[in-house]
């Protein structure tokens, strides 16, 4: 965890605070009683890459940094257990030599694994759910710095909610992830006019294991992204060190990305034209590498991100609905519109939970004012009955999110029963949860 100058800044840049304390505790015992110690609020970030201010706290915040490693494996039940502070570039390393994978992933591999289980963190997919999905055990610090095993068999409401709970009712010190053997994917970037690849979504969606599409809503074409599992070849894998790097690294497409966000800034003239152009130079380049090479991309231009999870059969309406909004209002973005599916789950507080979705991303320029663009695309999500992803920025109220979260009041009354002081809330967590 980052502290610059006694101060917590997310990736984004969106979310800034001084917290009054930051410990770092080394073992789950410190950790216990650091918690049960501590007065007032306590957040546990992970690597900061929530849009939205999960973290920000005017209490203390605990570094989770020495929660990492791969701490146990059952190849029977193919389940490896990782310590929850894990990033998900290192989590690569240690399973590969083992000979296991995680069955998807999603954009990026900087994340924690327990900060992308505790907002839902997905890739795409219809086979898959999202990394809480896979989630078949974990160890929960409670407020009071007791620790509990939750699984379908031990503690199973805290299971069902506990996969994806914003750390609202407690640390996971451990997870126990479902994991598979190690697998090569083929990624294919290719162009689609608009109008042929909605009449032929759920045919790509269905024929790819992992489909996505990009879709600057200026351009009448998509860049679209398939994965497939492949036997060919694939050179050797990099190391952890080239992982994390590699992570980080601008490529020369993202100098010219992040100079024409800056450029639109001043001249949005250029907007279509620039739009016209990314569509079309986007890297169509092909390749075979081991799966978690495949999935993450480096993002070095720094943005903001709504997001929204529909039912799959709406997805394209929506996402056509929204273009079309952006188009006449005349908002400036250089950003795409990105198209994912993900498999139903049953996890209380997931988008997915009871319904196999579809997932539209809204990103903009970290240095432009958002709310114009997602204030226009959150009121059509709401429409259609979207849930919204909870590391991105949304508006909802808790009556609101109680209307499309069918667990929504369960989930809170868990948390009241497990953290009845509120130790774990925030500014912004508590009107929604306390
Ligand atoms: C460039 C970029 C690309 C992204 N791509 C995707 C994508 O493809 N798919 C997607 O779904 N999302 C994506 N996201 C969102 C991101 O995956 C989530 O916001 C994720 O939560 C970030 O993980 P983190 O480790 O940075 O956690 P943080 O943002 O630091 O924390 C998130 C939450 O997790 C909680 N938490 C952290 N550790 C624990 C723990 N041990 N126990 C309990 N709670 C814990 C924190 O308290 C906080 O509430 C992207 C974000 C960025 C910036």
């Amino acid at each position: 965890m980052k502290i610059v100058g006694g101060k917590w800044t997310n990736w984004s840049g969106s979310v800034r605070f001084k917290p009054r304390a930051v410990i770092d505790p080394k073992t789950e015992v410190d950790l216990a009683i650091a918690v049960r110690k501590t007065e007032g609020h306590v957040r546990f970030p992970g690597n900061g890459h929530s849009f939205a201010p999960l973290n920000q706290t005017d209490g203390t915040l605990i570094d989770l940094s020495a929660f990492t490693g791969l701490n146990g494996f059952d190849p029977q039940r193919e389940v490896a257990t990782i310590a929850a502070a894990t990033p998900l570039w290192g989590l690569a390393s240690l399973l590969h030599p083992l000979g296991y994978a995680l069955k998807n992933m999603g954009d990026i591999d900087r994340q924690t694994l327990g900060g992308a289980i505790a907002t839902g963190t997905h890739g795409t997919g219809r086979a898959f759910g999202s990394l809480s999905a896979d989630v078949a055990s974990f160890r929960l610090l409670k407020a009071t710095g007791e620790v509990v095993h939750c699984s379908p068999e031990e503690n199973p409401e805290i299971y069902a909610a506990g996969r994806l709970s914003l750390g609202l009712l407690g640390v996971m010190t451990e997870i126990d992830m479902k994991v598979r053997p190690v697998y090569k994917l083929q990624r294919k970037y290719f162009l689609h006019p608009i109008d042929e690849l909605f009449r032929q979504l759920d045919g790509l969606t269905s024929a790819n294991r992992n489909f996505s599409f990009f879709w600057f809503p200026h351009s009448d074409v998509a860049v679209c992204r398939s994965l497939n599992e492949t036997e060919c070849h694939a050179p050797v894998r990099h190391s952890a060190r080239t992982l994390l790097a590699r992570g980080e690294r601008r490529r020369a497409d993202e100098y010219v990305f992040a100079g024409a966000n800056e450029l639109l800034r001043y001249l949005p003239i250029l907007m279509k034209p620039s739009q016209k152009l990314f569509a079309a130079f986007m890297s169509k380049r092909q390749k075979v590498r081991w799966s978690h090479e495949v999935y993450p991309s480096p993002r070095t231009v720094r943005y903001n991100a709504m997001e929204y999870a529909v039912p799959y059969e709406k997805g394209a309406e929506v996402l056509q609905e929204v273009a079309e909004a952006i188009r006449k209002a005349k908002i400036v973005t250089a950003f795409p519109l990105v198209f994912r599916t993900v498999a139903a789950d049953d996890i209380w507080l997931s988008p997915f939970y009871g319904r196999e979705s579809a997932t539209i991303t809204v990103n903009q320029y970290a240095k432009m004012d958002n709310r114009p663009l997602f204030g226009l695309c959150e009121a059509i999500f709401r429409n259609h009955g979207g849930r919204p992803h909870w590391g991105k920025i949304h508006t909802l109220t808790r009556a609101e999110l109680a209307e499309q979260y069918p667990k929504f009041e369960a989930f809170c009354a868990l948390r009241r029963k497990l953290d009845p002081a509120g130790k774990f809330l925030n500014d912004q967590l508590d009107p929604l949860f306390g």
